[in-house]
């Protein structure tokens, strides 16, 4: 494989302290019985990292994950999105945090968010490590967001291009020339 260069837009270090007020946000306004939802595989480090920030703020969380799919390119997300992989933990009547990699045209989040509350959650809160502003397409709002970024291609910190680059302890821009 011949990697790409990737310009450094947040380092491990700005990372990890950006995860850890998030975790004092989420830990400061949910309250009860929670389930994390992390959306494979895009979250994967960040949910680890998160969970684990968790811990220190005294919010212990049930964990699930689900794997969703939006058919298309290896870097344009397109229209319907699918479940390939679902959740076994029971919502009914539990807090549901959803927690993704990066929004951007909110298709993903906005079925994810739909299909949990039909599943009897009381409630159902988003995070998402990034946000690409300017590009929603369906009209869906994160609660907490780690970092906004530009509108490019990020990899790193789970995030891939073609299932590699999730490896990359930092995110950074892709650059495909
Ligand atoms: P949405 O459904 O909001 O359009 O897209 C969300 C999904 O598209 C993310 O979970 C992610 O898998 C993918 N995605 C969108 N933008 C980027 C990007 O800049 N880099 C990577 N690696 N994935 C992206
Ligand atoms: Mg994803």
């Amino acid at each position: 494989m011949n990697l790409h260069q990737v310009s450094i837009l947040f380092t491990a270090e700005e990372i990890a302290r950006r995860v850890k007020s998030l975790a004092e946000e989420i830990a400061g306004e949910i309250e009860g019985d929670t389930v994390i939802v992390a959306l494979l595989r895009g979250s994967f480090i960040f949910a680890a990292d998160l969970v684990r920030e968790m811990h220190y703020v005294d919010f212990h969380p049930q964990i699930d994950f689900m794997t969703l799919s939006s058919y298309g390119s290896n870097t344009e997300s397109s229209g319907s999105v699918n479940i390939q992989r679902d959740i076994t933990t029971d919502l009914e009547g539990k807090n549901v945090l959803i927690v993704d990699d990066i929004l951007e045209s909110g298709r993903t989040l906005s079925f994810a968010k739909h299909l949990l509350k039909d599943r009897g959650a009381k409630e159902v809160k988003v995070a998402v490590l990034l946000e690409k502003p300017g590009k929603k397409v369906v009209k869906v709002e994160a609660d907490f967001v780690g970092f906004r970024v530009p509108d490019r291609f990020v990899v790193g910190y789970g995030l891939d291009c073609a299932n590699f680059y999730r490896e990359l302890p930092y995110i950074g821009i892709l650059d495909l020339n």
